[in-house]
């Protein structure tokens, strides 16, 4: 359930009409619902809890909406942060995540990033391969700071929207093997500058089918029960993310109960305290790209292109992963369905928001918002061909805040020095 609906004929955010904003900011923009973001969070809650699960820690994957006034949204819920570099820490810090709720995840961490990590003291650095332990270990021994670890293990097993976003398969480049894992485990047990404290996963993003994450999750508690088994402590189980949301052409996703159900039967009598890492499911459906009609180009051989003011530099989704998202006129006119390439102004043929696309009666000036683009849109937006990042707004009842402004193309400008022989 999302707050993007019809008023008055008019698409609205909460209570306020995306053309108010886009009057008062210009598109493209990002647009958020903070009621969306609580209500995913507390369902999500409340689906582990009902479930019985206990005090869950559910750190938002910070890489699918980066904004600080996102992060501090869900930092005011209770929520952690899933981070997977410096900067993020940083944010996540910044927007009153308590590090004690900071989980810092990713295959390439740099010493300099696993000192400030353990400088801030995240509450565990998710360890991915023998080497990055080896390191993490050596920066722990140099800052004299005991670095809390996990394991994140590859449980290999399918699954995950596309390709380019499923990771737990042996072949992906995430994580250590069960026996890696177990005999990890024991030798950073005897070493005094790690502190393991369980084991992660994180199979894929974008799963709309449970059987995968069942398989994971049993596997992962047969793991915890193997190294309890053996005398380890192991304290917390992070079952990582990956819930996937209806992107309107897609098979519906488990409901948050569903997921829960999984969750609780597959670690039920384990006794650890569970910790997630959800993105996408939190944020997808809170946000949506607001962008403008700049013309209609009918081709003589048929081809109908929606030219639009938003480009794969604001949303690349559909580029890289070849995305759906579902596209809504703001002030749906009376007229004719009719088949449309959306395009953008970027000089590139993958410039293509979809082909084909069955849409209603749209005019130049129009405005058009592309649902679902509340996770990994603005957080992978870039300024190619020179096009100013794109802003965010977020929305609260019948409020909105600019949370991140437009660049002046001075401002741009102004970022780059020039060479002492130019
Ligand atoms: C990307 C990522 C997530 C979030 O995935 P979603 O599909 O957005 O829920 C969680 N954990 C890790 C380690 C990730 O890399």
């Amino acid at each position: 359930m999302n707050h993007f609906e019809l008023r008055d004929g008019e698409l609205s955010c909460e209570d306020v009409p995306l053309a108010a904003i886009a009057e008062a900011v210009g598109t493209p923009v990002y647009i958020y619902s903070t009621a969306t973001f609580e209500r995913h969070y507390t369902v999500l809650r409340d689906a582990l809890e009902a479930e019985g699960v206990r005090d869950p820690l559910i750190a938002f994957a910070v890489k699918a909406n980066s904004n600080l006034a996102v992060l501090r949204t869900l930092a005011q819920l209770g929520a952690g942060a899933d981070t997977v570099s410096e900067g993020e820490i940083r944010r996540a810090l910044a927007a009153g995540v308590p590090p004690e709720r900071i989980v810092f995840s990713g295959v390439g961490k740099t010493r300099t990033e696993i000192a400030f990590a353990l400088s801030v003291g995240v509450c565990e650095i998710n360890v991915e391969s023998e080497p990055e332990m080896i390191a993490i270990a050596q920066v722990a021994e140099s800052l004299g700071r005991r670095a809390t670890i996990a394991f994140r293990v590859n449980p290999d097993v399918a699954a995950g929207g596309h390709a380019k976003i499923a990771t737990g398969k042996s072949e992906n480049k995430f994580g250590v093997s069960f026996a890696e894992a177990e005999r990890l485990y024991a030798n950073a047990t005897n070493n005094a500058w790690l502190k393991p404290v369980g084991v992660a996963c994180h199979i894929g993003s974008q799963i709309t089918d449970l059987a995968p994450m069942a398989e994971a999750f049993s596997k992962m508690a047969g793991l915890v029960r193997r190294l309890k088994g053996e005398g380890l402590e192991v304290e917390r189980l992070d079952l990582g993310g990956g819930l996937g949301v209806p992107y309107f052409n897609q098979p519906e996703p488990p409901s948050p109960s569903e997921y829960a159900k999984v969750v609780a039967e597959a670690t039920r009598g384990l006794d650890v305290t569970l910790a997630f890492e959800p993105g996408r499911v939190i944020a997808a459906n809170a946000g949506v790209l607001l962008a403008k009609v700049l013309h209609i180009h009918e081709r003589p051989e048929g081809r109908r292109f929606l030219v639009l003011d938003a480009a794969m530099n604001d949303l690349l989704r559909p580029a890289m992963y070849d995305a759906y998202h579902d596209i809504r006129a703001v002030s749906p006119r009376q007229g004719p369905v009719r088949p449309y390439d959306v395009v953008g102004p970027v000089c590139e043929t993958g410039d293509t928001f979809t082909r084909d696309r069955d849409l209603p009666a749209f005019e130049a000036g129009d405005l058009v918002a592309f649902m679902s683009a509340g996770a990994y849109g603005a957080s992978m937006a870039s300024e190619y061909n020179s096009r100013p990042l794109v802003p965010e707004v977020l929305v609260k009842g019948s409020e909105f805040a600019v949370v991140r402004p437009r660049p002046t193309y001075e401002e741009m400008l102004a970022r780059e020095t020039t060479a002492p022989w130019l």
